[in-house]
């Protein structure tokens, strides 16, 4: 059977036009990520990066207040088993994607828990096939796979992957192995001064390395970073080493190399762990370049106002193709148009 709507991705934009796309029974199937190793250490598990984060203090409709009871209604016990305790500050990122899901799976939405890794557009009805062999036709197919984090590109980084580097400090910052020891954050945007403050919550002192000195972070996450007395921002510097055990497996990482980006100077920290936050790359390698990119890899939309890609029937929404706002709520509103649009583009080809 052809599917008419397949959504790639399970973040906000990939919800939304689940929701969007099964109201008017376009009957969607959406493929919501792998459940697998290599997605944990890539940052590309499903439900995209607001599953990676805390609190969510500017999508709308989610004021402070206490959702348990609201939580405890909306989900079947078993999704609930996955979110972590309510912290009573309005809505978590796990507790929306556990919403927006579920909202898209009240209206119909047939949901199968892999990844697509190869997609042949070149045709119609295009061809997608998932990371466990599945194939599957589609006349329409919304793109939503979101971004993911970025890594210096060290080989010592990457030596102490999961022991003591990281780039989620939610995922990892509670860690035995980081608990009142100091650590390192690299990075200057909201990002970074977001994982910091998070990360005072278990260390002894967070260092804020950044190669400029001033933060790109908003001004109200940078206020709450800078007054926090567990974080020494750690101005015009870049983290070129990680040093630490010979096994990575023994201490792992015990600290880190700084250079100067004034004058060139080094010099060694004491830390046990490196968290990074230095922004983001698209998840389209799967794509094959059969989508047009931008110049930083993003999937250009081609038609002003409209969730169109270089491809007929091939639609993006959220951070795939956005490197400039990058919001869950934006993600959500693009989400939204790329249903409508593969609907109206499904009716003109006679689907309905
Ligand atoms: P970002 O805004 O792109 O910031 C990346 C930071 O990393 C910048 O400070 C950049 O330095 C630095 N950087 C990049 N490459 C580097 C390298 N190779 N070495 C050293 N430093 C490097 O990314 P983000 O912080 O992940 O934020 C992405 C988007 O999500 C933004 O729109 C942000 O507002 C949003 N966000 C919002 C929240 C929230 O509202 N709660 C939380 C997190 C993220 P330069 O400044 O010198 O370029």
């Amino acid at each position: 059977m052809t599917e008419k709507v397949v959504i790639i991705g399970s973040g906000p934009a990939g919800w939304t036009a689940a929701i969007y796309a099964a109201r008017p029974n376009l009957n969607p199937l959406g493929f919501e990520g792998a459940m697998t190793a290599e997605n944990g250490i890539k940052g590309t598990l499903p439900l995209g990066q607001l599953n990676l984060t805390t609190e969510v203090e500017n999508f709308p409709g989610f004021p402070a207040g206490n959702l348990e009871s609201y939580l405890a209604s909306a989900l079947p016990k078993d999704r609930q088993a996955y979110l972590p305790p309510h912290t009573g500050h309005g809505a978590s990122g796990p507790e929306l994607m556990q919403l927006m899901r579920q909202q898209a799976v009240n209206f119909g939405t047939r949901i199968v828990t892999d990844d697509i890794v190869k997609v042949d557009l070149s045709r119609r009805p295009f061809k997608l096939t998932s990371l466990e062999g599945q194939t599957v036709e589609a006349k329409a197919v919304i793109v939503a796979t979101g971004a993911r984090a970025n890594y210096l590109g060290l080989a010592s980084e990457d030596k102490y992957k999961n022991h003591g580097v990281s780039a989620c400090a939610v995922c990892d910052g509670a860690l035995p192995r980081f608990r009142n020891k100091p650590l390192v954050v690299v990075g200057g945007g909201d990002s970074a001064v977001e994982e910091g403050t998070y990360l005072t919550k278990f260390a002894s002192q967070v260092h804020l390395v950044h190669r400029r000195d001033q933060l790109r972070a908003s001004k109200i996450m940078q206020q709450r970073a800078l007054s926090n007395k567990k974080i020494t921002p750690m101005w015009n510097r870049t983290l070129v080493e990680v040093l630490g055990s010979e096994d990575p497996t023994k201490d792992g990482v015990t600290g880190v190399r700084l250079q100067s980006t004034v004058d060139s100077a080094t010099e060694d920290l004491d830390v046990s762990g490196v968290f990074l936050a230095i922004g983001h790359t698209p998840n389209t390698d799967f794509l094959e370049g059969q989508l047009k990119l931008d110049d930083k890899g993003y999937v250009l939309w081609t038609v002003p106002q409209r969730a169109n890609t270089s491809i007929e029937g091939v639609f993006a929404a959220g951070d795939v193709a956005d490197s400039y706002y990058k919001q869950a709520v934006t993600a959500a509103g693009t989400g939204c148009m790329a249903a409508l649009d593969a609907e109206r583009w499904l009716a003109e080809q006679g689907e309905h």
